[in-house]
């Protein structure tokens, strides 16, 4: 990553471990680092907004936005498909401001190949059975989709290993602290300054 480009950040892990929690927690105390905002199939849950929590496509539309390199990744995940805008990506960190992706680990794996000088971070639930009680406490999905979800976490977990650093959702507030640590150091390295 160039000196006077942003950091791009990329904050994964297994769904439920809340990464959106994290995430929203980490904008409302940081104003100094953009979020990315994703291309989604799956249909909008209740209270979210399009442009704002994702941008709802349909499926044929994110099959374009494939074909003509419209996203820095995708993934397929539990039958839909999601995916991260490119354009604002570049123009973010070339315009010298840090960003944040929020992704499952398949998409993490795709930014690394192309940005392998990203910021990569993996969000960890304190263990597993706190992770399913949190994706039931959600209470939007039916019992085969949660043990689905249960089935990609445990592989997902598996991944850490590829991540630079591994923060524990034990707290909101203390992950938060560690995500802002984490992107004040890197800012300190001595190649950026
Ligand atoms: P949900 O349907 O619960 O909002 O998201 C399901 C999973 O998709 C979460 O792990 C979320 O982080 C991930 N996700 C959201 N946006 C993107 C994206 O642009 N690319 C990829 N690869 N995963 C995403």
């Amino acid at each position: 990553m160039k000196k006077d480009h942003g950091l791009l950040i990329v904050l994964s892990g297994p769904a439920g471990v809340g990464k959106g929690t994290v995430c929203n927690a980490l904008r409302d105390v940081d104003d100094s680092i953009a979020y990315s905002v994703s291309a989604t199939t799956r249909a909008p849950r209740e209270g979210e907004k399009d442009g704002v929590n994702y941008f709802f496509k349909s499926e044929s539309t994110f099959k374009e936005m494939i074909a003509n390199d419209r996203l820095l990744e995708w993934a397929k995940y539990v039958n839909h498909y999601y995916g991260t805008p490119l354009q604002y990506v570049h123009d973010t960190v070339g315009s010298g401001t840090d960003i944040i992706l929020e992704i499952e680990v398949q998409g993490a794996a795709k930014v690394k190949e192309r940005y392998p000088e990203g910021i990569f971070i993996f969000l960890a639930p304190p263990n597993l059975a706190e992770l399913r009680k949190r994706i039931e406490e959600r209470g939007t999905e039916n019992l085969d989709l949660i043990n689905e979800r249960m089935t990609v976490a445990k592989e997902e977990i598996e991944m850490m290993a590829q991540y630079d650093y591994v923060v524990e959702n034990d707290q909101v507030e203390k992950a938060v602290q560690r995500i802002q640590s984490i992107v004040e150091a890197e800012h300190c390295r001595k190649d950026r300054v």
